[in-house]
């Protein structure tokens, strides 16, 4: 019988960077992709026909990151339903932004920039990691930003979040490595995506020494290689990809 392809899920997978990662994991390597996305329908169902159109397979699966129970459900219902296909590549890519100083940021905008980047990278990496350990083979890429690395005026609660990832993803890769799998972490600068929209470029382009922003695919490239057989020996590392702004 011919083995199921395996598959790969991408947080965040309809939109921006994570269509790109959608679109690039399933090129190179024929991974089956299921597309998270949280409410925008619209934009899942068109990344899917995209992927489709290029001759992959995926499949949308919406939960909100930030819910245990409602990750809990979806991933278990999943799994269960599947039991012959394994989820090798995980990409923790939801993330949102809710920018404001700090003296008066909300503590729902503190919590909520907090809780999808970090809450759910726990508990959408927990839900996946025993399969990984199972098979002793396993690629968690989890999406930090130069924010994290920096720190960016304006963005205390993205930068406390991006600095968590990279903790999560240099603690959880010593404690995988032996087991085949890695973990690691790709902060990008500045990218064409839905994010940056509402900042005004004249602000940012004379920072970025290549000139411009970055695109979703460059970042998905890099996504690629280390979800590759290609990176075996690189874990528990910051990647940036930021034309230079910061290194
Ligand atoms: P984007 O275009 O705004 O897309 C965000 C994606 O995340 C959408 O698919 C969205 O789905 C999903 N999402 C948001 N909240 C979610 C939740 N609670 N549960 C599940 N999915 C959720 O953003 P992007 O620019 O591609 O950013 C992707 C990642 O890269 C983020 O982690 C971001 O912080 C990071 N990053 C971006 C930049 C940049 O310049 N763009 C730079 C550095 C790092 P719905 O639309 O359905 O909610």
């Amino acid at each position: 019988m011919r083995k199921a392809p395996d598959c790969a899920l991408v947080t965040g997978g309809s939109k921006g960077i994570g269509r790109a990662i959608t679109l690039q994991l399933a090129k190179d390597h024929g991974l089956h992709i299921l597309i998270n996305y949280a409410s925008d329908t619209q934009a899942a169902q068109e990344t899917l026909r995209l992927l489709e159109e290029q001759g992959g397979s995926g499949e949308l699966l919406k939960f909100n990151v930030q819910n245990r129970s409602a990750v809990d459900k979806a991933i278990g219902e999943w799994l269960s339903a599947n039991p012959e296909k394994f989820v090798k590549v995980l990409v923790n890519n939801a993330g949102i932004t809710r920018d404001g100083l700090f003296m008066w940021m909300p503590e729902n905008n503190w919590d909520e920039v907090i809780d999808i980047s970090l809450k759910g990278t726990y508990n959408v990496t927990q839900n996946l990691v025993r399969q990984m350990i199972k098979n002793k083979s396993g690629r968690i890429i989890n999406i930090s930003s130069v924010s994290g690395l920096r720190g960016a005026a304006g963005q205390t609660n993205y930068s406390t979040a991006k600095a968590g990832i990279i903790g999560i993803t240099k603690a959880l890769a010593q404690e995988l490595a032996r087991l085949n799998i890695t973990v690691n972490a790709v902060a990008p600068g500045f990218i064409n995506t839905d994010m940056i929209t509402t900042i005004d470029p004249e602000k940012y382009i004379k920072l970025i020494p290549a000139g411009r922003v970055g695109e979703p695919r460059e970042v998905a490239h890099l996504v690629s290689f280390l979800a590759s057989e290609k990176s075996s020996y690189i874990t528990g590392e910051v990647i940036n990809i930021n034309g230079g702004l910061y290194s």
